[in-house]
């Protein structure tokens, strides 16, 4: 029995030079460790016996390594260019990565259906075109993690090993492929490539292209801009108010949609710190945690600087564009109020409010106070333990109850705006270690925990911040 997947295919559709046609190459030993159901439901495939045909888990393994390609596939490896690090790269393109298609979900959503690790493509310059297990299951956990907490990210559908050794640094390693389901992998790196090239029609064909699948509604290239700038700004937001750093906010991983896009070196932080960056590349400190809101500005930027390429009136569309781009960070200003007040239970947080935030979060600093276990601890006795300095929360604490006494949902509101559970680093390394011994049940842990990240009684031992021998220093791209 071969697997029905619902294929509707637009991308492939699109002109020959936006992509290479591609297939898969197959794996040694599919096994499947990880398939997401409920997620497979909601875009039409269905699995279960008394629903679909009667599809195993080594069905499941054989289409989601590779091996078999599904009808009404058409495999490609998309074109992009894009910054890395402030350096442009005029040419990048999924270098281990496939589009196995598309679906229209059960919202009516067009979404990619992507296998990452499937082999080597036309941009794969020196690399093998392949992942090893530890990223693989990391990106699974974390953006399901962030799917829980509610923040656009691009979805996990299967993780499959395959059997075969890979090598890195480290030395061999167990390889995986995993499936990625995304509202598209359009990136500000996908314009960048055209605009620079200087090909104009193609720009034009790929503006149309995505505001007919992301912002219908949008008013040609600035009318993107304007939807793309604030989709990034409300995202940006969003991370900071649960102490993610992306850790490689390159313009290539920059998605027009909004949503988290590639998981490599990211991480939650424990103890905050503004400065705060996980990626072992990432030595200037340019994706910083408090770096966030002006690299999705530089990104931006850079959209606007490809989208202009394609305007008649170009003096006209740079004052636009300039425009645009300069309003967000009022708009970053202003979704990161409503992100920390909800956080501290206001409302309806105004300019006035920012002096008890930011407050907050120096002490933090200042005190090396675990970010996620002080927010959850806001408004019990147990708050002030996060603090060296008892006596100046204290006072901080007495500034923010009366100013919540004039907040009646203020518990609500806080209950649902501080999760209890995130992936934690130590968490995640100790996952990867266990499943390359052949042990999910660590995996399995974090995967239950994570689905109710705001429920107070998750699994306790999962809250806790590492021990000095857990600290993770440091996280890998993987690639
Ligand atoms: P990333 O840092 O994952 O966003 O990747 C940057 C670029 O390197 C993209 O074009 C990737 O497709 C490519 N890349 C990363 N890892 C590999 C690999 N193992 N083999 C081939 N290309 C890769
Ligand atoms: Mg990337």
């Amino acid at each position: 029995m071969t697997l029905h997947i619902p294929f509707d295919n637009s991308y492939a559709a699109l002109p020959s030079g936006f992509f290479s046609a591609q297939p898969p190459v197959a794996v040694k030993a599919p096994d499947l460790l990880a398939f997401n159901q409920p997620l497979a439901a909601q875009l039409g495939i269905d699995t279960r016996p008394d629903i679909g045909p009667d599809i195993g888990p080594a069905d499941l393994a054989q289409v989601f390594a590779g091996n078999v390609v599904p009808d009404g596939a058409a495999p490609l490896a998309q074109l992009y260019a894009g910054h890395q690090f402030g350096n442009f790269n005029p040419q990048l393109g999924d270098g281990r990565a496939l589009l196995l298609g598309e679906v229209i979900d059960q919202t009516g959503t067009r979404r990619d259906i992507q296998l990452k690790g499937s082999g080597p493509t036309p941009y794969s310059r020196m690399g093998d075109g392949r992942a090893w297990l530890g990223p693989v299951l990391r990106e699974y956990v974390v953006s399901e993690a962030m799917h829980a907490l509610g923040i656009p990210t691009t979805r996990a559908l299967a993780a499959v090993a395959s059997g075969e050794p890979i090598w890195r640094e480290q030395g061999a390693l167990p390889g995986a492929v995993l499936t990625r389901v995304a509202s598209s992998h359009l990136r500000v790196g996908t314009f960048q490539v055209f605009a620079h090239r200087g090909q104009v029609e193609e720009l034009k064909t790929l503006t149309d292209y995505a505001i007919a699948r992301h912002c219908p509604q949008a008013d040609g290239p600035m009318g993107l801009l304007k939807a793309v700038c604030a989709a990034q700004a409300d995202l940006i937001a969003a991370w900071m108010s649960v102490g993610f750093i992306h850790g490689v906010m390159n313009t290539d991983n920059c998605a027009i949609s909004g949503e988290t896009i590639d998981y490599g070196p990211c991480a939650f932080m424990d103890a905050y710190d503004e400065a705060r960056v996980f990626s072992s590349i990432d030595q200037q400190g340019r994706y910083a945690f408090g770096n966030q809101p002006r690299i999705a500005v530089w990104n931006c930027a850079q959209l606007a600087t490809a989208l202009i390429q394609q305007m008649d009136d170009v003096d006209a569309a740079i004052e636009e564009a300039t425009a645009i781009v300069h309003a967000m960070p009022a708009q970053l200003q202003t979704a990161w109020l409503h992100r920390f007040g909800a956080k501290l239970g206001l409302e309806h947080p105004t300019t006035d409010d920012q002096p008890l935030i930011e407050d907050l979060l120096a002490l933090m600093q200042s005190n090396g106070a675990d970010f996620t276990n002080t927010f959850a601890a806001l408004g019990t006795d147990t708050a002030q333990d996060q603090f060296t300095d008892r006596a100046a929360f204290d006072a901080w604490n007495t500034r923010w109850q009366a100013r919540i006494a004039s907040e009646p949902d203020a518990k609500a509101l806080m209950a649902r705006s501080n999760p209890r559970i995130i992936p934690r680093n130590h968490r995640m390394e100790q996952m990867i270690e266990a499943a390359v011994a052949g042990d999910m049940a660590p995996f399995e842990r974090e995967m239950k925990a994570l689905a109710t990240p705001y429920d107070p009684a998750s699994d306790p031992d999962l809250m806790r911040p590492p021990t000095q021998h857990e600290i993770v220093p440091a996280t890998f791209c993987g690639t």
